[in-house]
């Protein structure tokens, strides 16, 4: 059971840093994710360039053996490294038109540790989640605490009231690529 959510086996949308600079070992994770996404005979859905994680979950999961799927606006092609190697590489007008893609072709989301782009996807797709637009898994993959002041900042608002405790149960934090996967499979039937 499950398939994408237009077609063939489950696909997983990984967002995740984008830019070079960052600690190396979030490579070997990233790689690492995109292999297991393969193993498991699912699809890759990403942001569709080469450089940074993107690069590095998206060439670990060919490397497996997984169909890949990016979506890029044109705007980026150059700045991200548009990867042709893609399976299907999507190339579309606006940042809006992007996301919109991802998750239409996504069956599960999966954020590693990424900056404010990765953020504003992630938060996207959760809300949207959580108000009932769609009922797919949103998990967080965070293995070294790079979300922890963020999850904080946000448990703090729900103590607050300003969180429901629906909205922080429809997050799912993980802290290894097996069990951040487990997350987006879909129950046995
Ligand atoms: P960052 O986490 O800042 O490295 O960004 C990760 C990815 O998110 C990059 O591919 C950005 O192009 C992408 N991104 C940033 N803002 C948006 C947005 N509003 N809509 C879609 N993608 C975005």
């Amino acid at each position: 059971m499950g398939g994408s959510a237009l077609m063939g086996p489950l696909a997983v949308c990984v967002y995740c840093a984008s830019i070079e600079g960052i600690p190396p070992h979030y490579r070997e994770l990233a790689t690492e994710l995109g292999s297991r996404i393969a193993a498991r005979g699912w699809q890759l859905v990403s942001g569709g360039g080469r450089s940074s994680l993107m690069g590095a979950v998206a060439i670990g999961a060919r490397a497996g053996g997984a169909r890949t799927i990016g979506v890029m606006p044109k705007a980026l092609v150059e700045r991200e490294w548009a990867d042709h190697d893609s399976d299907e590489l999507l190339i579309v007008d606006t940042m809006r038109e992007r996301k919109a893609l991802m998750e239409a072709h996504a069956d599960a989301f999966i954020a590693l540790p990424g900056g404010i782009g990765t953020c504003e996807e992630l938060f996207e797709v959760w809300t949207s989640g959580y108000i009932g637009l769609h009922a797919k898994p949103v998990v967080v993959l965070d293995p070294d605490g790079h979300y922890r002041g963020l999850l904080e900042w946000v448990r703090g608002l729900a103590d607050r009231g300003f969180v429901v405790p629906e909205a922080l149960a429809r997050l799912i934090v993980a802290t290894d690529v097996d069990a951040a996967l487990d997350a987006c499979a879909p129950p046995a039937a």
